[in-house]
């Protein structure tokens, strides 16, 4: 809810003409109250959700060969009926654990600092904070992460994230509730250290899921614009901290690569895209490979 009644009025207290987004920003939120705009995130969530992995599952049930060829683990098929049955399972933690959630942590959003208010955010310091809140929470996603494939964190919480040996686009958010719950912690932390506003927080929420969407499609494409990020971890990535499953001491990062590189846990990933190359150069010499698999069953190097 903005503190003007008209455009004049806002333009008056902030000393300038509003800009072409300002404005945009005015008319839409000018009478809706910071609950309501915040609540906006439940409904970004159902979107991206069940729109964004769509493409690529449907790449994948086609099962088109242009395409098979950029698959990670192009032996694993799931059938429609599986497919639908992870977007199901995320619906129904969606609906009783993600939006009431969201429904109930407006005070802490309202404590920290996010505003609603003009004037809104450059491009640069919203890109920033952008910055900080992915980097904030991948560092502490990777702990809570590692802390996860410990015996009792993985048995009793993150096994079931795992299920997907092959993740699929759908299975981004495919988790216990309890593990959603707490990985709304280091989704929390950097907008709480730099609070900004409400639309960098809405755009901090999509970016995180998209992102993650993409990390478990499932096909590793070349031309993806991720792949021009630095240390941007990708699908290939943690598709093989999927594939190596509970066992996995590698690849703990949910987004970039240097935590797994500092500490040391990224040497079986590493092992394999060595041991990957060697064979592919085998094959370019009249090797047989490994039966079309991707990856080489070897057991993943236990780096603690
Ligand atoms: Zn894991
Ligand atoms: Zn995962």
């Amino acid at each position: 809810m903005l503190p003007y009644a008209t455009l004049d009025e806002a333009a008056a207290a902030l000393g300038r003409n509003l800009t072409v987004a300002e404005t945009l920003w005015f008319n839409y939120s000018a009478k809706k109250s910071d609950y309501y705009l915040y609540c906006h995130n439940i409904l970004f969530l159902f979107l991206i959700f069940s729109v964004v992995p769509l493409p690529v599952v449907f790449i994948s049930l086609w099962r088109s060969s242009g395409f098979d060829k950029y698959k990670i683990q192009p032996k694993v098929k799931l059938s429609p009926s599986e497919t639908f049955k992870c977007y199901k399972d995320v619906m129904f933690m969606f609906f009783f654990v993600v939006g009431p959630l969201q429904l109930v942590s407006y005070p802490s959003v309202k404590l920290i600092g996010i505003r609603t208010s003009l004037p809104l955010p450059s491009g640069w310091e919203v890109f920033l904070q952008l910055v900080v809140y992915f980097m904030v929470e991948d560092f502490t996603n990777y702990w809570i992460h590692r802390f996860l494939h410990g015996k009792w964190g993985y048995e009793k919480i993150h096994k079931v994230h795992h299920e997907y040996t092959a993740p699929i686009g759908f299975a981004a958010p495919y988790a216990h509730w309890a593990e959603v719950l707490i990985l709304g912690i280091p989704s929390f932390l950097g907008p709480a250290m730099v609070p900004g506003h409400m639309i960098t927080f809405w755009l901090w929420i999509a970016l995180r899921q998209i992102e993650a969407i993409e990390t478990h499609s499932g096909y590793d494409f070349p031309w993806t614009p991720t792949k021009y990020i630095p240390f941007y971890g990708g699908a290939d990535y943690h598709d093989y901290h999927h594939y190596v499953g509970g066992q996995s001491q590698s690849n703990f990062a949910s987004v970039f690569t240097y935590c797994d590189f500092i500490y040391g846990t990224d040497k079986g990933y590493r092992f394999q895209k060595k041991l990957l190359w060697k064979l592919k150069k085998g094959v370019e010499n009249g090797v047989e490979q490994n039966g079309g698999s991707y990856y080489v069953p070897t057991q993943d190097l236990k780096s603690d």
